[in-house]
Order: C-alpha cells, then sequence, then structure tokens
C-alpha cells in the first residue's frame, strides 16, 4: 500500500518533533509555516514545503493543523488561499491544536459544507512525548474517519481515544487541562507551605511521590522544583487560555475562578514564556 501524503500546517513546538515522527515512520510530509525559516529543518530531514494550504489540501490525502489559538486556526481554514478556499471535496482535515469546543463544531459545520472531513484530535502531553511519539491523543470524529487517521494518530502518540463525534475531544482537552492546573497549583501550593513551616522542598517531593499523592505530573516537575529552573515544556501561557477556554465554555466550579486567577497573575508578571511550573515561583512572591 502506498504510504498517506501528508499536509502539516504549524511547526512550533509541538508539531516539529510531531512531523519528524511522521518521516521516520516513512510517510510522505508537506510542510506549511507562517514563519518559513522553521521549514528548513524539517525539509533537510525529507518534507517538501507546500505553496498554502489550499494546494496542499488539493495534492494531500489529508492536512493536519497544529496552531497556537483558536484564531490561527480559523485564519488557516477561512483565509484567501486557506484549506477551504477552493472545493476539494472528500478529503480529511484533522486539527489537533488545542481550541474551544465551539470552534472545533463550527469548523467541523463549515467542513461539512464542502463535503470535507473533519476530525479534533487535541493532545495531552508536552515536547517530550511529542519527541517520543508517546502522546495521548483525544478523538472527535465520526468511526469511519477515526478509522482513516488511525495509521497516523499510532505514530503519534501512545494512544488515541474516540470520545465521541467532532467537537468532543475539545471538551476532553480543555476537562484534563483543569485538572492538570489543579495539580500543578496544589503542588506548588504544597511545597511552599512546607518550606515555610521548615521542611526541605527535596523531603517534601519524596513524600508526595513516594506516596498516594505522587502522580505522573508531579514526578515529571520534581526536577524543576528542585533545580528552581522551569524552561517551556507546556508554556504557561497555553494553560492560561486553556482555563479560559474551560471557561468560556461553562465551567464554573468552585476551583475555577481562583484558578485562572492565579496562572492568569503568573503570566502578567512575566512567567507566560516559561513552563507551567513556574506557578511555583509566582505565588512564592506573594
Ligand atoms: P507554538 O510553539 O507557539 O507554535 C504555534 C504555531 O502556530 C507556529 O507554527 C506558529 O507560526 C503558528 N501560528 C500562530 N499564529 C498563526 C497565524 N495567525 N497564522 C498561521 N500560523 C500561526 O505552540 P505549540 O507549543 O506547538 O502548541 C500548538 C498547540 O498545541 C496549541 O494549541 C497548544 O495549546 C497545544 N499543546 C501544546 C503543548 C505543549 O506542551 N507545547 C501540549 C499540548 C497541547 P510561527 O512559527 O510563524 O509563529
Amino acid at each position: 500500500m502506498e504510504a498517506l501524503k501528508i499536509g502539516w500546517i504549524g511547526l512550533g513546538n509541538m508539531g516539529n518533533p510531531m512531523v519528524q515522527n511522521l518521516l521516520k515512520a516513512g510517510f510522505e510530509v508537506v510542510v506549511f509555516n507562517r514563519t518559513k525559516d522553521k521549514e528548513k529543518e524539517l525539509i533537510a530531514l525529507g518534507a517538501t514545503s507546500g505553496a498554502s494550504p489550499q494546494e496542499m489540501l488539493q495534492t494531500c490525502d489529508m492536512v493536519i493543523t497544529m496552531l497556537s489559538n483558536d484564531a490561527a486556526v480559523k485564519e488557516i481554514f477561512e483565509s484567501e488561499n486557506g484549506l477551504l478556499s477552493q472545493d476539494n471535496p472528500d478529503k480529511l482535515i484533522i486539527n489537533m491544536s488545542t481550541v474551544s469546543p465551539e470552534t472545533s463544531r463550527y469548523l467541523a459545520t463549515i467542513c461539512a459544507a464542502r463535503h470535507l472531513h473533519f476530525i479534533d484530535a487535541p493532545v495531552s502531553g508536552s515536547v517530550k512525548p511529542a519527541q517520543d511519539g508517546t502522546l495521548v491523543i483525544l478523538v472527535g470524529a465520526t468511526d469511519e474517519d477515526y478509522l482513516l487517521a488511525k495509521p497516523v494518530f499510532n505514530v503519534l502518540g501512545k494512544v488515541s481515544i474516540p470520545v465521541g463525534g467532532p467537537g468532543k475531544a475539545s471538551s476532553a482537552k480543555l476537562a484534563i487541562n483543569y485538572l492538570l492546573g489543579l495539580n500543578l497549583q496544589g503542588l506548588a501550593e504544597t511545597i511552599i507551605f512546607a518550606e515555610k513551616s521548615g521542611v526541605r522542598k527535596e523531603d517534601m517531593l519524596s513524600i508526595i511521590n513516594e506516596g498516594a499523592c505522587g502522580n505522573g505530573i508531579t514526578n515529571i516537575k520534581a526536577n524543576s522544583i528542585l533545580n528552581d529552573n522551569y524552561p517551556a515544556a507546556f508554556p504557561l501561557k497555553h494553560l492560561v487560555k486553556d482555563l479560559r477556554l474551560a471557561k468560556e465554555a461553562g465551567l464554573d466550579s468552585p476551583l475555577i475562578h481562583p484558578l485562572y486567577d492565579s496562572y492568569e497573575a503568573a503570566q502578567k508578571e512575566g512567567f507566560g514564556d516559561e513552563d507551567v511550573m513556574a506557578i511555583i515561583t509566582s505565588l512564592r512572591n506573594k
């Protein structure tokens, strides 16, 4: 069977390693990035450069978008030379960026009107899982479209989990990132409280991670807290965006509002481009 030809739009921190994995797996990949310089590394690895999103949809079996936010995704779909600027019926578009469920439903509707198939497939995991091909991929798709995308998801992630029709995966993504925000805020507050009571952070991290309160993310973030250094694995600004989207999508629980305010304050203090765990530095300064 001939390998699928994939168009990939968005070569940021996540898109670049995801494309590298597709190339390693033998897929033909056409790449497109607003800042053209970021295409060079992937072209050296065997990708080709797409002239425009529209042309890519015409010449590829499917096009995948991995862009910052709702506005960027809508622009790539709807602008002049965008994905929908000409008819390319029966093609598949997969948006893997984190956007609002409302935007995903909108994209599904405008794609259906043009006889295009649409999947929302945001990912849980950051740059390291993207490099290792171990992302958790949340899938909003019809059963038929999911089968078409599965060979690609198998390369990018350790698992793909269908959660319903288009739009549903974006809701699931906002829910899991709410839990991420709660976990890291809780971890930061716990360490600071322990330190103020004279307990060393080394000891407190061992108590958390050796016991029932430890989990994947408290383990992953332990080293950055020990070294007090927070290079972005998942930038704090992305979590602020995701918590805002969760609020806009109707999350009105007791903790969402103070949680959002806490991360938003950290972003305003200049921690937006640092890792989300930098919330601990913001809280220490208070
Ligand atoms: P990023 O490094 O900031 O890259 C964003 C990409 O979007 C770049 O290719 C950028 O192009 C492009 N872009 C932004 N605005 C655009 C516009 N108006 N038109 C065309 N292209 C535009 O982001 P990332 O970390 O790869 O994240 C991508 C998505 O995955 C986000 O939705 C994020 O929430 C989600 N996500 C991220 C992580 C993570 O750990 N980073 C984890 C899970 C999910 P330029 O190069 O020209 O700026």
